[in-house]
């Protein structure tokens, strides 16, 4: 029997595309279907940059948010279907797949209500006209007006729904058109999305595209007014930086990579309270959901030396509770890796880790699949590779500390540049004092404490209202954070003229509020994901 095959989606219409890449399920070995290997981009980037750039550049803010709502329908209307796809041959547990899906189209939401808020506005204003001379008739505005180009989004395998939508949303509203390209592994979540979006004829203006495939050797017809928006490994990225499109050709690029993110719990926290709950709870979550394949989760575990021994017993005896196995089976809560080269890396990643650690956790073997169980290591937190090597997968390392706030500050700063930092502690001062030290080396801080255990956002989750990138590293990029996310596909010019004229030109501006509070959705990935509380 002959395997499903995805197609691309390329100026509105489903294409086979180049080459067979097969792909397999990472619980059973089986192959489900197969994907292009060779992208068509150069007709992707001709369609979007001479039919559907100059349509979408046309519509304001609110008729582009009305295309992400239609979007919404559509996933919210074929959702159980996405979720038991992902289950089914993508390796997530159900609240994996949700993470994922709700994810994503909370995050779509934000935009949209964003998008409605803007209203008849194509253009963002960032300020009312500035008097530039003794003469109140010339003034200047800075003003950001969409690219007039293309947006490509390259996305990783871990968050095939999320990943792609969060980047989509933000592009289509700012008036630029988008191929999206997802990582092969879990490419059919993304593959069912666009076959649906196509039935429901929202394809049809070709400003929203879809190729599978490599696009490696294709790079080379973006130009001025396109950018890039990558997600992946360190390896790639730095691949990205020195071709010659961004080198030469003046295409923009934004990196999402890789990042040693630290948990820090604080000295003052006790065995048996609330924050210390939260703070295992917390770990537990962050090295198990997707199977430790989240750039947020937790890698280095901080720990003050006379809590240690407690919280790896703790860690490890929840860690070793935990059923590992196919998703789609009953009670299973941690799933496979996404793919043989991605088991490959964890476990040689894992090799290298143990030459300086210890384990903590049970070994496990699994017949087939790509299974790894979760793993708790223990280190001095002297040792180098655990600073240097991040491995993706449900894998992080307790690291002793002396409580001290300096300390933990210089050893977080060894991660060279994180995309979350978290910290769990009652004590102000001694936070004040990790913030003062080290706030500068990630994109994100985040404070666990007694008083908001309860109504805490998870750590590991992205929040469309809020910055997602970090420095060095994790990429030195920066995606969502509310209205500013737009401006990564805009360009901003500084507009020079009479008051009159300027009003009349920019007529089509609409003064940005300066950051857009959340939605009732939020866009937060992880209130949509649990259980009864999806968008
Ligand atoms: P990857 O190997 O770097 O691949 C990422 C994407 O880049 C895929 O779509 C891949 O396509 C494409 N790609 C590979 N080589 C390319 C090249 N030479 N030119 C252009 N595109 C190329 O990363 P991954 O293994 O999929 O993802 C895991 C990594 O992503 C981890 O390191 C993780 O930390 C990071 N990550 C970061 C974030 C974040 O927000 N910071 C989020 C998720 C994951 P193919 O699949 O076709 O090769």
């Amino acid at each position: 029997m002959s395997l499903p095959h995805h197609c691309n989606y390329v100026a509105g219409k489903p294409s086979e595309g180049r080459g067979r890449e097969t792909l397999i399920n990472p619980s059973t070995e089986e192959a489900i279907a197969t994907t292009c290997a060779q992208s068509p981009l150069l007709e992707a980037v001709e369609h979007a940059r001479n039919v559907a750039g100059p349509a979408l550049r046309r519509l304001t803010f609110a008729q582009r948010a009305e295309k992400l709502k239609a979007l919404i329908e559509v996933i919210v209307k074929h959702r159980e279907a996405l979720l038991d796809l992902s289950v089914r041959c993508g390796g997530n547990t159900r609240g994996d797949a949700k993470f994922d899906i709700d994810g994503g189209t909370a995050t779509l939401q934000y935009f949209a209500a964003l998008g409605a808020s803007l209203g008849s506005g194509s253009y963002l204003a960032e300020h009312e006209p500035l008097q530039l001379a003794r003469n109140p008739r010339w003034v200047g505005q800075h003003v950001w007006v969409p690219q007039d180009g293309v947006a490509l989004h390259i996305n990783a395998f871990n968050f095939p729904a999320w990943n792609l939508l969060e980047k989509a949303a933000v592009s289509l509203l700012s008036g630029v058109p988008v191929i999206t390209k997802p990582a092969s592994p879990g490419s059919s979540v993304a593959a069912l999305m666009f076959d649906e979006f196509y039935r429901a004829g929202l394809l049809s203006d070709g400003s929203f595209q879809l190729v599978h495939g490599s696009v490696a050797d294709e790079l080379n017809v973006l130009g001025v007014n396109d950018s890039i928006a990558f997600t992946g490994s360190s390896r790639t990225a730095s691949l990205l930086r020195r071709h010659e499109a961004i080198c030469e050709r003046g295409v923009r690029l934004n990196v999402e990579a890789d990042s040693l993110n630290a948990v820090v719990l604080g000295p003052d926290v006790e065995e048996s309270g609330e924050t210390m709950r939260a703070f295992l709870r917390d770990v537990v979550r962050e090295i198990t959901q997707k199977a430790g394949q989240k750039c947020t989760a937790f890698r280095r575990i901080l720990v003050p030396a006379a809590l240690r021994s407690m919280v790896e017993s703790e860690l490890a005896a929840a860690l070793d509770a935990l059923n590992v196995g196919d998703p789609s089976a009953e009670g299973v809560k941690v799933g496979p890796l996404a793919s043989g080269a991605q088991k490959k890396s964890v476990t040689e990643g894992l090799t290298a880790l143990l030459a300086e650690s210890k384990q903590c956790t049970k070994n496990r073997t699994f017949e087939k699949g790509y299974f790894v169980a979760p793993t708790l290591l223990s280190a001095s937190a002297s040792s180098t590779l655990v600073h240097e090597r991040e491995v993706f997968g449900p894998v992080a390392t307790v690291l002793g500390y002396s409580g001290n706030a300096e300390e933990a500050a210089v050893l977080i700063k060894r991660g060279r540049g994180s995309l979350q930092t978290s910290v769990y502690s009652d004590d102000s001062e001694w936070v004040d004092a990790l913030f003062h030290q080290a706030s500068a080396w990630q994109g994100r801080f985040y404070w666990g404490s007694e008083k908001v255990s309860e109504h805490a956002v998870q750590p590991g989750a992205v929040l469309a209202s809020l910055n997602h990138g970090g420095p060095g590293r994790a990429g030195g990029g920066s995606e969502l954070g509310g209205i500013e996310a737009l401006k990564h596909s805009m360009q901003r010019v500084a507009v020079q003229g009479s008051r009159p004229l300027l009003q009349k030109l920019l007529g089509h501006a609409v003064l940005a509020p300066a950051v857009a509070n959340s939605s009732s959705s939020g866009g937060n990935k992880e209130s949509s994901s649990s259980e009864g509380a999806r968008s």
